[in-house]
């Protein structure tokens, strides 16, 4: 039978309990500004950034992965002028980093921040809410986000995607919160508070 192990869910520079439900993966420590993501038995720190908000009324930070990459792309067409376009300026690859019920009725902000090239300012410490997901799950939606913005304008078939990875870090970003929505800073995205199943606001 395999043994259970606990990990003790405990901020290992203060000892601050850290807090938060089952569904999370990344656990923050608001005295000492730290992200541990739970792998395995133990507790990986990653690196934090909290997004420079305008102030608007009531902000609230919600989690997501930024990566800088390279890309390599393998293709059997030529590729066409637009795509090469697009991709120049694509250096940053961002994904959502909390899970959303439906989400097939709600534009992505991943896919929206990284095709747009999203440019922030860090400042403060403020931690996102819940995140739900885990870097290497990050990992393999960034790709699908980069095809994705591929697809937009060229039939994908036949193409092969390598993302090296430069750099990565999770950022809090903000959100004004409008009566049952969120609405983000940048891409005025909106999100019902409902579809938001297991974030805590
Ligand atoms: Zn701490």
């Amino acid at each position: 039978m395999k043994e259970l192990k606990i990990i003790p869910l405990k901020c290992p520079h203060c000892g601050r309990n850290l807090e938060g439900e089952d569904v999370n993966v990344v656990f923050f420590c608001p005295d000492c500004y730290l992200a541990l993501e739970v792998v395995g038995e133990v507790l990986k720190k990653r690196n934090l950034e909290t997004v420079k908000a305008v102030s608007e009324g009531e902000i609230v930070y919600l989690p997501l992965w930024c990566f800088e990459v390279n890309l390599k792309l393998k293709w059997e067409k030529k590729v066409k002028e637009e795509v090469l376009r697009a991709l120049e300026r694509l250096e940053k690859v961002y994904v959502r980093g909390f899970t959303l019920r439906r989400t097939m009725f709600y534009a992505d902000i991943g896919l929206e921040y990284t095709e747009r090239g999203f440019k922030y300012t860090p400042e403060g410490k403020a931690i996102p809410t819940t995140c739900t997901v885990s870097l290497i799950e990050a990992k393999r939606m960034a790709e699908a986000i980069v095809l994705r913005v591929i697809d937009r304008r060229v039939d994908i078939t036949g193409l092969e995607l390598e993302l090296e990875y430069l750099s990565e870090k999770l950022l809090a970003v903000p959100f004004v919160r409008k009566g049952h929505r969120l609405e983000d800073l940048f891409a005025r995205i909106q999100i019902p508070l409902a579809t938001l199943g297991s974030v805590r606001i």
